[in-house]
C-alpha cells in the first residue's frame, strides 16, 4: 500500500513510522529484526530503509603502497525491504539516490522494487561521499533529486530509459521526497530552497519527509510556507531522539539543524549519558505529542541505532 494510501485511510488519526539503516556487511538480517520487534507492537504503517553509497577508502598492498577502492559498508536495501515486508507484512519504503548511479541502473533498481510488490520510494539526491565537499553526479546519472522523480514518475507512465521499449509495462510508485524545515545547507536561501521543494511536487512526487528539527515551530512554519506556495502535499515530520551530550555539536555540524536553547541548556546540564538520552526523550515526547496534537499525518521516527528511545517515546504516547 502507499504511504499516501495509508494516510488517506487514517482520516486524520496519527500514524508512525520508522526508518533503519541496512546493517553493516557481514552482519544478518536478524540484526534488523531485533531492532523492529519491539517497535511493532505500536503498528507502525510502513518501514524506511536507507540507502548508503559506496566509500572510498585506501587499503594497503603487500608491497606497502595504496590502493584506492570503493567498500560499500551497508549493502541490501532492496534486499531488506523485501524481508520486512515477508517477515511482518508491512510496507517497505527504500531511499533511493542520485548519487552514484546511471539512469540505467536505477531503472533496473526500480524494475525489481516493482517485481518484489514494492509500492514506495523515497527519492534522494545524496549527499557527497566522504571527504569530499561537492555533490557529483554519474555521467550518465542524475544531479538532482527532481531528475529522480522525474524518472520515476515516467516509469509510472511506462516511459523507459532504455528507448527501444515501447510497449513497456507501468509502474505505480508513490514517491516521497525530502524537505528541510531549517532549509538544506547548500541552499543560498529558504525560499529557493522551497522553489525546488515545489518543482519535485510538481514533476509527480506524492509526499515529503523532513530533515529532523528540534523546534516544532520551524516544522509548523515550514508547512506554513509550502502551503502558501501551493505545496498541498502531506508533509511528515521526521524526528530523531537525542541520545548523548555529543550531539550538541555534532548534530549541527552533521546535518544543519539548531538545537534550541532550552534543550541545550538542559543537555549540557546532564552529568553522563544516562541523564542526556533522559533530556532527549522527554524532549522527543513532548515533540511528538505537539506534532499529533497539531495535526501532522504521520510521525516519521529515524530510529538509527536507538530504538529503545523510540520505543520508550512510543510507549509515553499511546
Ligand atoms: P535535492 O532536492 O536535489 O536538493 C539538493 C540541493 O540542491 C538543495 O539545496 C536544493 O535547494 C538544491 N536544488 C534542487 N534542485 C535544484 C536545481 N534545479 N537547481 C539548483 N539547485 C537545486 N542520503 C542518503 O545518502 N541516503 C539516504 O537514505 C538518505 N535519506 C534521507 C531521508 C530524508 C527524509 C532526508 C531529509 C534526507 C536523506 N538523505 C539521505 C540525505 C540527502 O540525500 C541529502 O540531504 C542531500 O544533500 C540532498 O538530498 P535531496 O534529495 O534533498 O536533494
Amino acid at each position: 500500500m502507499k504511504v499516501t494510501e495509508h494516510i488517506k485511510a487514517a482520516q486524520g488519526k496519527p500514524l508512525f513510522s520508522f526508518e533503519i539503516l541496512p546493517p553493516v556487511k557481514g552482519k544478518s538480517i536478524d540484526s534488523i529484526f531485533t531492532v523492529l520487534d519491539p517497535l511493532m507492537e505500536f503498528k507502525p504503517s510502513f518501514i524506511n530503509v536507507t540507502y548508503h553509497r559506496s566509500e572510498q577508502v585506501y587499503k594497503k598492498k603487500s608491497d606497502g603502497s595504496f590502493d584506492l577502492i570503493d567498500i560499500r559498508k551497508r549493502p541490501g536495501t532492496v534486499g531488506i525491504c523485501a524481508a520486512l515486508m515477508n517477515h511482518y507484512k508491512i510496507d517497505a519504503v527504500p531511499h533511493l539516490i542520485c548519487g552514484g548511479f546511471s539512469k540505467d541502473e536505477t531503472e533496473n533498481a526500480l524494475i525489481d522494487l516493482n517485481f518484489l510488490g514494492i509500492d514506495n520510494v523515497l527519492a534522494l539526491r545524496g549527499d557527497p561521499p566522504k571527504n569530499t565537499k561537492y555533490f557529483q553526479s554519474h555521467p550518465q546519472g542524475h544531479h538532482y533529486a527532481i531528475d529522480l522523480v522525474k524518472q520515476i514518475e515516467k516509469l509510472n507512465r511506462g516511459i523507459y530509459v532504455e528507448e527501444e521499449i515501447s510497449d513497456g509495462g507501468k509502474t505505480d510508485f508513490c514517491i516521497g521526497v525530502a524537505g528541510y524545515p531549517e532549509k538544506h545547507y547548500e541552499s543560498p536561501n529558504p525560499d529557493l530552497d522551497l522553489m525546488h521543494l515545489k518543482s519535485k511536487i510538481d514533476a509527480g512526487a506524492d509526499y515529503i519527509t523532513t530533515q529532523m528539527f528540534f523546534d516544532n515551530q520551524k516544522y509548523h512554519h515550514f508547512v506554513d510556507r509550502c502551503r502558501q506556495m501551493d505545496i498541498l502535499a502531506p508533509i511528515i515530520p521526521g524526528l530523531k531522539p537525542i541520545t548523548s551530550m555529543k550531539q550538541l555539536s555534532g548534530i549541527p555540524s552533521i546535518f544543519h539543524v539548531d538545537i534550541p536553547s532550552d534543550l541545550a541548556v538542559e543537555l549540557m546540564k546532564c552529568k553522563n549519558e544516562k541523564d542526556a538520552e533522559k533530556v532527549g526523550t522527554e524532549w522527543l515526547i513532548m515533540q511528538t505529542k505537539d506534532l499529533i496534537a497539531s495535526g501532522a499525518p504521520v510521525i516519521h521516527f529515524y530510529t538509527l541505532g536507538k530504538p529503545q528511545v523510540v520505543y520508550n517515546v512510543m510507549k509515553a504516547i499511546v
